[in-house]
């Protein structure tokens, strides 16, 4: 028996987009971005699905750790990198790669007596201001990484670029940010094998000069566009998730009633009122704004009164022979996620995050 709440994920669509991202950085190689739980898709499942891609990225140490302990043999870099030794232990032990954006981590390098050598990334601050060294510290890191032993040669370079989904017309960010990071390198003694990382998926999309040795693309293997204006589906790509529910109870409402907490939807016109099972315990997000999307047997409804945690209400004056058990969904395909981001005020990177322990996951058949 399906529970009420499921998300479907057509694993078939994560390699499409993987073939896209190579459409997009032909010469680059692609460090696929499987944090949170790859997007909330299932960590184990994606590592799978993107087994082409040439390597993988996690935020966390733990994360990276149990995709080797999962028998994960690829290069995965560790995007926060180490705080302290015995996490740098748990990095060189099961040969991760280390992001190295801090003093911090550079005096406990100089400390450390293992054997072992261990890849690095080193993180340039070129404008986001989150992990990274100041460009004019540069010079003076890199040198001490090369003096210490058990630091893997030749260094790689990486920057993030804080504003690469704004619209490029209006904003200078990416261009001051990548010209800050050409410029800065250009001052160490680098030479081709010192590889260079800088575009997440917006990146990749819309700054074809921020491509570079290696990509990391997160949300748009996830079939999802970083950018506010446009879906998944209108730059190629195909959503993995989608998240669905049912009716569980149809029943009229009348001119003068109110539904949900608060009383803060005044029905002004009769009506049938659909309950469907789901609500924010299970990741639907708590600010979709009434009117929000919601497909009852393949047809738009809207959303009604506020998100509770386990039920939403909707408004099914447009179907009027729908009844409990019928069919509910709350993105995919044909309802992008993308939309409802806007619907709530938030980004579609939180709403798959977000999608809770409670939601059963289950995979699409495969052709
Ligand atoms: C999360 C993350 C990415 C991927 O970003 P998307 O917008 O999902 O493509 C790339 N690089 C870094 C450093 C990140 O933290």
């Amino acid at each position: 028996m399906i529970p009420a709440a499921y998300a479907v994920l057509n694993v078939a669509a994560a390699s499409h987009n993987l073939q896209k991202v190579r459409e997009y950085a032909p010469h680059a190689k692609i460090m696929a971005v499987i944090k949170a739980n790859a997007y909330g898709h299932g960590v184990l499942r994606l590592a799978g699905a993107l087994s082409n891609a040439d390597g993988f990225a996690v935020a966390r140490v733990d994360e990276g750790v149990r995709l080797r302990r999962a028998g994960v043999q690829k290069r995965i870099a560790v995007l926060e990198g180490f705080t302290c030794a015995e996490e740098l232990d748990e990095l060189v032990v099961h040969g991760l790669d280390a992001v190295v954006h801090s003093f911090a981590q550079l005096a406990i390098f100089e400390a450390y007596t293992e054997r072992d050598k261990i890849a690095v990334w080193l993180k340039l601050d070129t404008g986001m201001n989150r992990l990274g060294f100041k460009p004019a510290e540069l010079q003076a890191v890199y040198a001490r990484l090369m003096q210490c032993s058990m630091i893997k040669q030749p260094i790689n370079l990486m920057t993030h670029l804080a504003n690469a989904d704004a619209d490029a017309k209006h904003d200078t960010m990416t261009l001051k940010q990548l010209a800050l990071f050409n410029d800065t390198l250009a001052t160490l003694p680098l030479d081709a094998g010192n590889e260079r990382s800088i575009a997440n998926s917006a990146g990749i999309l819309a700054w074809s000069q921020a491509i570079t040795d290696w990509v990391r693309p997160g949300i748009m293997l996830y079939g999802i566009s970083p950018f506010a204006e446009s879906t998944g589906a209108e730059l190629g790509l195909k959503p993995i998730m989608s998240l669905h529910s049912r009716l569980i109870a149809v029943k009229p409402i009348v001119k003068g009633d109110t539904v949900g907490y608060g009383g803060g939807w005044l029905c002004e016109q009769d009506t049938m009122l659909g309950v469907v099972a789901i609500g924010y315990a299970d990741g639907y997000p708590r600010y979709a704004r009434v009117g929000t999307p919601v497909l009852v047997n393949g047809q738009r409804v809207p959303l009604i009164g506020r998100v509770s945690m386990d039920m939403i209400t909707v408004d099914l004056g447009s179907q009027p022979t729908a009844k409990a058990g019928d069919a509910v969904t709350l993105w995919g395909e044909d309802l992008p996620v993308e939309e409802i981001a806007l619907c709530a005020n938030t980004i579609p990177y939180t709403l798959v995050c977000g999608v809770t322990q409670r939601v059963r996951q289950i995979e699409a058949m495969q052709e």
